[in-house]
């Protein structure tokens, strides 16, 4: 069975195996070959290697990683989609389905399992209603990973890639931002997937930094204090850190800023990561 990625086939497979798609599980299929074809350039694969794909569906996109690179390994949650998948990728000797929930899964094993010590590229049309979870998961297990090309909602897209100033920039930016360098590939309409969802898409590949972008002397702190920072929008930095029980009184507070040469006015959103980092590793000396 060649080539899922159209909507004739999609369908005849829908009814093949009698399969309803599932809203909670995020399951919005690629119908459109160009925006897949896109995708895929996008990720700039190379022969050489090693693709984890999470969610593959049908199988469309999962067909064309097993094409264009050594082995890809699938997680996928529904096992009403085996049956689907086995049909659809029985041309490939290159590809492993793993039925289980990204959330749950030891990825670190899993990786060193399928691929060794090779660096793995993720590539996903990702289940929306978990976007941030698995984005998260995946910076933060500190996996040998080289980049990762996502399908996600514009407007999660938007604030991933967000710089200092805007309404969009917040702790998302600012996370995403410390472990990787997101850019955009291309944006995605309703209408190139069945069903379609309520909102526009976004492609996003995110080149996973050697070291993080700024070096802080505590990574939990640094967060704390972003979180903080993010926590209370209208409030100034200095009322916004002060309520964000890192522990300081407000003089405290207010001489730490100064000593980074940080106006205690701002708001949490103008702040570039490297100011963030100065002030979280300023407040590592208090503790
Ligand atoms: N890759 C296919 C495509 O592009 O047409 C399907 C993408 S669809 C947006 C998301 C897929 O993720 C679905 O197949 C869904 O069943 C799967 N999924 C949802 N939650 C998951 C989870 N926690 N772990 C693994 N897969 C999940």
């Amino acid at each position: 069975m060649k080539n899922v990625i159209n909507p004739s086939s999609t369908k005849e497979l829908l009814k093949q195996f009698d399969f309803r798609m599932t809203k909670s599980l995020g399951q919005n299929f690629l119908i459109d070959k160009s925006i897949l074809d896109k995708i895929i350039e996008g990720a700039e694969l190379t022969k050489d290697d090693s693709v984890l794909e999470i969610g593959p569906g049908m199988g469309s996109m999962t067909q064309k990683l097993c094409e264009s690179a050594a082995k890809v390994v699938a997680v996928e949650i529904d096992k009403k989609l085996l049956p689907v998948l086995k049909v659809t990728l029985e041309e490939y000797e290159n590809v492993t389905v793993i039925n289980g929930d990204i959330l749950k899964l030891n990825l670190k094993d899993t990786l060193q399992e399928h691929f060794g010590d090779r660096k793995v590229k993720v590539v996903a049309n990702l289940p929306y209603y978990i976007t941030t979870p698995i984005i998260m998961k995946l910076l933060e297990e500190k996996l040998n990973l080289n980049s990762i090309t996502i399908m996600v909602q514009k407007e999660v897209g938007d604030r991933i890639k967000a710089v200092p100033g805007g309404k969009e920039y917040g702790a998302l930016s600012v996370a995403v931002q410390y472990y990787a360098k997101p850019s955009q590939v291309l944006l995605v309409p309703p209408h190139s997937f069945i069903p379609q969802p309520e909102v526009d898409s976004i492609v996003l590949k995110l080149d996973i930094l050697s070291k993080p972008a700024v070096e802080v002397e505590s990574e939990s702190l640094f967060f704390r204090v972003v979180k903080a920072s993010f926590g209370q929008r209208r409030k100034t930095l200095l009322n916004a850190l002060t309520a964000g029980n890192l522990g300081l009184s407000k003089e405290q507070m207010k001489e730490v800023l100064n000593s980074v040469g940080v106006e205690e006015s701002r708001r949490g959103e103008t702040l570039s990561l490297q100011e963030f980092a100065n002030i979280a590793n300023k407040l590592y000396k208090y503790f």
